[in-house]
């Protein structure tokens, strides 16, 4: 845990948030500012500022990940229609909290290409 990253904060139960869904490695809960009618945030417990530092001992996490988002996108319905699953790393990427998260987007048409 890192104590000046708002995510470990939120991880850990230090912030309150909406959860919709958390087990032993991920928690995932609503964006604060959603982006589509579904808009869920997936992140690991464990610290990880950036997916580019992601290592071979974190390839079953991040398969996990995966499955925690296939199935969050089957609990809220958005799986027939479609999603996406995004990532954002680095400043070129978007990313704002470098505490590595995936956005579950739905409920609506996405873009391509995206912003
Ligand atoms: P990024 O741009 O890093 O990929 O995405 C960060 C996301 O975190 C944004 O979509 C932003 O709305 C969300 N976010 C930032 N602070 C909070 C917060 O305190 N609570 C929640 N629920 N979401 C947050
Ligand atoms: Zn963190």
């Amino acid at each position: 845990m890192m104590d000046n990253c708002l995510f470990c904060k939120i991880a850990s139960g230090n912030i309150a948030v909406e959860k919709v869904y958390e087990d032993d490695q991920v928690v995932a809960f609503n964006d604060i500012d959603p982006q589509a009618p579904v808009h869920i945030l997936i992140i690991p417990r464990k610290h990880i500022a950036c997916i580019s530092d992601i290592t071979p001992d974190d390839n079953e996490l991040i398969g996990h990940i995966h499955q925690v988002a296939v199935l969050l996108a089957a609990k809220f319905n958005i799986a027939e229609d479609g999603f996406r699953l995004v990532n954002n790393c680095n400043d070129n990427g978007g990313q704002a909290v470098y505490h590595l998260h995936y956005h579950l987007l739905g409920g609506r048409k996405m873009n391509w290409p995206p912003g």
